[in-house]
């Protein structure tokens, strides 16, 4: 009985997914558990709850009464999507809802239900059988979100449970229906895990109708990537026929650029209309008056979506083997995809219709991309990967693709976690150019070479659960309540043994108690996208006002070393290995000359005297020295970093890393801490991270913050534990023995036997105090030594385990 539009049953009966409605309602029938594949654009979204609705599912009289639910990764899409369904279902749109962390209208009567993941995983908290629900969507799910993993492994089990109670006599509990949509037809890590779904869910197809799409690429790949997405649109609106323009770029910042000169460049005339009086004119407004509003997010509240993070630095590595070009040029060689020509009634000055797309952009203004364009001008929606899967926008003919997005990203060696602009994935890259071929064939425009999207793209981008650390994950989902991670089904599991170590480490943090359930400092620290460990020491660090020595600490640790050693500028010699492993002795070395001989003195004593320099403030503690370090580039003006790094024999890239990640951290801080809303808008600027030398009260309370984060990783001296141990005045500092609280390993990975001690790393701070070392050091890391000792008895090989220490423990 639910009555539409014409116009509206026009446009859904044009819909590949409108033709499958009896296969795929008959599979849901039938099933508990079915999957739909389908490309994007094909009314999976839109058509398929309402196939639901329309069978009773939601209905209060039916065998069905529970509600609908569809979960959308991004808030943008749970939103607009409500806000589309709603306008279909026509007499019966009052009935479509949506709830978001801090945005809902939600009502008694809502049937139909949009949400993000986290809304659904947060529901089932409290109510683990989702009685509520009758059938639940899961869209999106090639996206391999963390949450639309976990929940897709939650609901596996609550489908058993819902079946089970159903089935007993007298209960009223119904059973409940899953539903799983995928853009791609990757789908076999839930279809065909046997821990998920004992019998394999049923996989529909559904065919989309797809132009054919010319891809373009550069020759050579811009670095400037915004610079050459502009030059190529306005190139396309010129030259080129009708149809609308969509550019992929990575976040807010640069897409209100981007509007901003592309509107500038192709304005709309000033047309005079009389007003009522007949004296004053005035402009019809095609673009709001305020140009981007933003939804206001309340920081307590919100989940950080990666593009919503702006920082003034968002340079990308430059990774690309070939040569990097400014931009193409018109001269020279003729670009391709410019063959066509305008049409008769185009001219190279009509007017551009600019609008921006992102998560943060109220709904009222995101609906706008749906609508025509004024008469005689060109859409152009300028989008993040918003506009890949999750909402298609129609008319589009050319797709300008920058090839980069923001991420959330997890680096193994350092274990952090941070926000950075990176290539997208080869199956990306391809989701982008589809969109140019909708509703007629396209263009796809790639701002990379070919070579650069064969070498640098991955195939897929892998599932966010494998690129985020164990313990970050599992805090997680402890922190929405859920217990037993070992034994979760995971569509795809992270290793077993990393998810216990995890929960111990957590443990031992105080994110979780002793029965393994989280505390409230652990749901605190589940609010950083960074590693437990720096998440705690960000959350103490707010006292005697640390925080900002805190913020750089974490930055320096989680970034690198930034100190050059002796050993790698050449100054020092390292001792010759054993010479077991050479058959015969190297011949090639020249006798030093006297003058070569003298300036390696000197360069060996400016070196000295500099890392003097940054120990001042604590003799017995690498971790302040690289504090020093890290503050100390603030008060350099930039023009002279390059030669103060160099003047003391540091690396600059790895300390420009190191001010990136500060900013980032400062804003992830802001955003968690302040009592406002609006935390969107925070910026940070680099005069902000100037910090005065810390006192003496707060280099005391600093070392503390750092114990407390690396409680797990403390190493006690071999002759403290074992008094007949005897350490004599002639043991060098590196060979000194010490062991480790927590037992670290004693089997290499290829199986040889380790020493049963652990050794000072002969960079550490401690080689030069000039005093028997301390009996407690917290360390940062273990690494496997390269020298090697022979044992008297065993005549056996033992490599040593280096720590890198962080600073004694008094
Ligand atoms: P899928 O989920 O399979 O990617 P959708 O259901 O999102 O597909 O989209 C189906 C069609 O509905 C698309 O052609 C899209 O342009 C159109 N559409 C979606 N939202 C709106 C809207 N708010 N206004 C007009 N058309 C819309
Ligand atoms: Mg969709």
């Amino acid at each position: 009985d639910v009555d539409r539009s014409n116009e509206i049953q026009q446009a859904r009966m044009q819909l590949p997914v409108f033709a499958e409605e009896h296969r795929i309602m008959e599979a849901i029938h039938h099933n508990d558990c079915i999957i739909i594949c389908g490309e994007t654009g094909s009314g999976k979204t839109t058509q398929v709850p309402q196939f639901l609705f329309e069978s009773g599912y939601g209905s209060p009289n039916s065998e069905t009464p529970g509600m609908i639910g569809v979960t959308q990764p991004r808030r943008v899409a749970a939103v607009s999507m409500a806000e589309r369904v709603g306008n279909e279902l026509g007499n019966h749109g009052h009935k479509v809802g949506y709830q978001i962390r801090f945005d809902a209208n939600v009502k008694s009567d809502t049937a139909l239900k949009f949400m993000t993941d986290g809304v659904l995983l947060r529901e089932m908290m409290n109510d683990f059988l989702l009685s509520k629900y009758s059938a639940l969507i899961i869209d999106e799910a090639h996206e391999r979100n963390i949450n639309t993993d976990v929940l897709i492994g939650m609901l596996s089990r609550v489908l058993k449970l819902r079946r089970d109670y159903a089935s007993k006599d007298g209960s009223n509990v119904k059973p409940l229906k899953l539903i799983i949509m995928s853009a791609t037809l990757r789908v076999s890590d839930f279809s065909e895990n046997k821990v998920l779904f004992d019998t394999p869910p049923p996989i529909l197809k559904v065919d989309a109708r797809q132009y054919p799409v010319s891809l373009h690429f550069n020759k050579r790949t811009a670095f400037n990537y915004t610079e050459e997405a502009f030059r190529k649109t306005c190139k396309i609106h010129r030259r080129l026929p009708k149809g609308g323009i969509l550019m992929f770029l990575t976040g807010k910042a640069e897409i209100t650029d981007m509007v901003k000169r592309l509107r500038k460049e192709f304005p709309f005339p000033k047309k005079t209309i009389p007003n009522g009086k007949g004296r004053d004119n005035n402009q019809t407004p095609i673009y709001n008056e305020d140009d981007t509003p933003e939804m206001r997010v309340s920081a307590k509240h919100a989940d950080v979506e990666a593009e919503d993070i702006d920082f003034e630095v968002n340079e990308m590595k430059d990774d690309f083997d070939d040569e990097v070009g400014e931009s193409e040029n018109d001269e020279g060689e003729e670009e391709e995809g410019f063959e066509e020509t305008l049409e008769e009634d185009q001219t190279e000055n009509d007017p551009l219709y600019v609008l921006p797309l992102y998560s943060l952009l109220p709904t009222k203004e995101q609906m706008k991309v749906f609508a025509e364009p004024p008469a005689g001008s060109r859409l152009c929606v300028v989008a993040t990967n918003i506009a890949e899967t999750s909402l298609t926008i129609p008319g589009i003919r050319y797709v300008v693709d920058c090839g980069r997005s923001k991420e959330r990203r997890f680096n193994e060696e350092t274990r952090v976690q941070s926000f950075e602009i990176d290539w997208i994935s080869k199956a990306s890259a391809d989701q982008r150019s589809g969109r140019a071929g909708r509703t007629g064939p396209g263009h796809c425009y790639r701002l990379f070479s070919s070579a650069v999207y064969e070498n640098n793209f991955p195939q897929f981008s892998k599932p966010e659960i494998l690129r985020m650390p164990v313990e970050s994950v599992v805090l997680n989902m402890k922190s929405m309540g859920i217990d037993g991670i070992a034994n979760f089904p995971f569509p795809t599991p992270p290793d077993r043994f990393a998810l216990r170590k995890a929960e111990k480490l957590l443990q031992y943090l105080g994110a979780l108690n002793k029965e393994s359930r989280i505390t409230d400092l652990g749901k605190k620290m589940s609010l950083f996208p960074l590693s437990p460990r720096f998440a705690k020491m960000l959350i103490i660090g707010n006292q005697l006002e640390c925080l900002p020595y805190v913020i750089a600490l974490v930055s320096g640790l989680s970034v690198g070393d930034p100190f050059l050693s002796e050993f790698e500028l050449g100054f020092v010699q390292p001792k010759k290995e054993s010479k077991d492993n050479f058959d015969e002795e190297e011949k090639d070395e020249e006798p030093e000359s006297q003058q070569d001989l003298e300036s390696r003195r000197k360069s060996l004593s400016s070196f000295n005297k500099s890392r003097k320099l940054f120990t001042r403030l604590d003799k017995h503690s690498d971790a302040m020295k690289l504090l020093s370090v890290i503050c100390a580039i603030d008060h350099v003006p930039k023009s002279n970093r390059e030669s103060f790094c160099k003047g003391n024999f540091l690396r600059g890239k790895i300390l420009e890393e190191t001010v990136k990640l500060r900013k980032q951290l400062t804003y992830i801080v802001k955003v968690n801490t302040s009592k406002e809303s609006v935390a969107v808008s925070i910026n940070v600027s680099e005069s902000e991270l100037k910090l005065p030398k810390p006192s003496k009260k707060q280099v005391t309370a600093l070392k503390q913050m750092i114990t407390t984060g690396f409680i797990d990783q403390i190493a006690v001296r071999a002759d403290v534990i074992d008094p007949e141990l005897r350490i004599s005045n002639r043991t060098t500092i590196i060979n000194v023995p010490y062991m480790t609280l927590f037992p670290s390993r004693t089997i290499n990975t290829n199986g040889t036997q380790l020493d049963k001690y652990v050794y000072i790393h002969p960079a550490s701070v401690l080689t030069n105090c000039g005093e028997l070392p301390p009996e407690y050091i917290v360390y940062q890391s273990l690494n496997l030594g390269s020298n090697q000792q022979q044992t008297q008895t065993q005549q056996q090989k033992l490599m040593k385990l280096r720590m890198k220490p962080l600073n004694d423990i008094s």
